[in-house]
C-alpha cells in the first residue's frame, strides 16, 4: 500500500488500518520525565516473538511515525517467514532528535517499556540506534539483541546483510541473464553506508564495474578511494546506463518518476520498502522486464544475525551459512513469480504468508 493511502486510512480509523495490514498490537509509550515518545508495533507472532529494530527519527508528525512503524513491522513478519526463521514481525519507533535526546534514563525507560511486553517483542538496532544504546536498554530488559560481541552478542549485522544482498543479486542476475556472474556488469549502488560499502567490496572482488552515490560527499570519496570505484551524481544514478541498480539508502526510491528512467535489467539492494507502492510499482517493473529481487528477502542477513544471538548460541560461521540460503530462496521466488504471473514482491509475500499459515496450523494441532 502506498504511504499516502495508508495515511488516508489512518485518518479514518487506526483500527481500520490495523485490520487492513493485519497487526496484532500497537503500544504507545510515553514518559514525561525523559520526554520519551515511542510506538511499538507487533505485526504477527504466529512463528515466534516479534523481533525488529528500534528506529529513532525526527518524524514530522505522529501519523508519519505510526505509518513508518506499521509498514516496517509488517515487513519484518515477511522477512522472518520467507527466511525460514521462527520469529514474528515487530518494530519500534522513537520520535525525536537522536543527537540530543538519547540519555541513559531515556534509553532505560524505553527498555522498561520493551520489558513490559514480556518477550512478545524483542528489540535491536535500526536507524540512529547503536550497539551502545542496546547496552542501556539491556539494563532494563533481556528482550534485546544487537549487543556487542564482548557481551555475547553478534556485533554489527551489516556485513551479513551485505553478503545476503550480494547473493540475492546474483540469483536475480541468473534469472535475468542465465548466468549469475557479475563480472563486467555495470552496477549502481545508491547509498554506501554500512551495508552499501560491504556490498561494494563483494562486487569489486567479482570484477563488476561499480558506480556509487551518497548524500554524504565525504563518504563517496572515502569508499571510491578505498575500492577504486567510479562515482555518479545523487539524482543521475537513475539515468545511469547500468545492468543492476542496488538501492542501499532509504525506501521508496522505486516510484512513478524513477521507473521510467531506469535502464537496468535487475534491481537488488538492501534498503527496506524500496517500492513506493508495492503492488503498482512491483508490476510496473514486470512490464518493463526488470527483475526485482524482493527487498525483505535479500536483506534478511541482518535478521539472521540477531536471530542467532536471540537463540543464545551465536556463531558467525553458522549465520553466514544461513545467509547463503538467500540465493536459492530468491531464485525459487523469482521462478514462482514467473509461473504464477505475479510480481516478485507479491510472490515473496504469498510464500511468506503460506509459511505462517502452515506453521500456524501445525502449532494449533499440538
Ligand atoms: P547507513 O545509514 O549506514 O547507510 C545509508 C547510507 O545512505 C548513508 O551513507 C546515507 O548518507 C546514504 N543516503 C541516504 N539518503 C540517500 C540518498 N537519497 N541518496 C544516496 N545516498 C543516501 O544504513 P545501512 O545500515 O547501510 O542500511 C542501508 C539500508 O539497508 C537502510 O534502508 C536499512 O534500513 C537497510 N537495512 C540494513 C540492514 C543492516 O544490517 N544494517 C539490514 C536490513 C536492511
Amino acid at each position: 500500500m502506498e504511504i499516502k493511502e495508508l495515511e488516508k486510512v489512518q485518518e479514518g480509523s487506526i483500527f481500520g488500518t490495523l485490520t487492513q495490514l493485519g497487526h496484532e498490537q500497537v503500544v504507545w509509550c510515553y514518559d514525561q520525565a525523559t520526554g520519551l515518545k515511542a510506538i511499538i508495533a507487533i505485526h504477527n507472532t504466529v512463528l515466534g516473538p516479534a523481533l525488529g529494530g528500534t528506529r529513532m527519527w525526527h518524524y514530522a508528525s505522529e501519523q508519519e511515525a505510526l505509518t513508518d512503524v506499521l509498514r516496517l513491522s509488517r515487513g519484518m513478519t515477511f522477512k522472518a517467514a520467507i527466511s525460514g526463521i521462527n520469529l514474528g514481525g515487530g518494530k519500534a519507533v522513537i520520535m525525536g532528535n537522536a543527537k540530543t535526546m538519547k540519555t541513559e534514563a531515556f534509553l532505560r525507560r524505553f527498555g522498561k517499556f520493551v520489558n513490559s511486553l514480556n518477550g512478545k517483542y524483542i528489540t535491536a538496532e535500526d536507524v540512529n540506534m547503536k550497539t551502545v544504546d542496546m547496552e542501556y536498554i539491556s539494563m532494563e530488559t533481556k528482550h534485546v539483541t544487537g549487543l556487542p560481541e564482548s557481551m555475547g552478542g553478534g556485533g554489527d549485522p551489516s556485513p551479513v546483510t551485505a553478503y545476503g544482498v550480494y547473493l540475492g543479486m546474483k540469483a536475480a542476475v541468473k534469472k535475468a541473464y542465465g548466468s549469475d556472474s557479475l563480472a563486467n556488469k555495470t552496477i549502481g549502488v545508491q547509498g554506501v553506508g554500512q551495508v552499501g560499502m560491504h556490498l561494494v567490496e563483494h562486487l569489486v572482488k567479482e570484477n563488476a564495474r561499480v558506480f556509487i552515490t551518497d548524500i554524504s560527499e565525504d563518504r563517496v570519496k572515502e569508499v571510491a578511494a578505498k575500492y577504486g570505484v567510479s562515482t555518479v551524481g545523487q539524482d543521475k544514478i537513475y539515468d545511469l546506463d547500468m545492468d543492476i541498480y542496488a538501492p542501499c539508502a532509504l525506501g521508496a526510491s522505486i516510484n512513478d518518476e524513477t521507473i521510467s528512467r531506469l535502464k537496468c535489467r535487475v534491481i537488488a539492494g538492501a534498503a527496506n520498502n524500496q517500492l513506493q507502492d508495492e503492488v503498482k510499482h512491483g508490476y510496473m517493473l514486470v512490464d518493463r522486464s526488470i527483475t526485482y529481487a524482493p527487498d525483505f528477502l535479500i536483506n534478511a542477513g541482518g535478521l539472521m544475525n540477531v536471530y542467532h544471538e536471540h537463540l543464545g548460541n551465536y556463531n558467525r560461521k553458522r549465520v553466514l551459512e544461513q545467509a547463503e540460503t538467500i540465493y536459492t530462496t530468491c531464485l525459487n521466488t523469482l521462478s514462482f513469480a514467473e509461473q504464477e504471473k505475479l510480481s516478485p514482491q507479491e510472490a515473496a509475500i504469498q510464500l511468506a504468508e503460506k509459511r505462517i499459515q502452515d506453521i500456524g496450523r501445525l502449532r494449533m494441532s499440538r
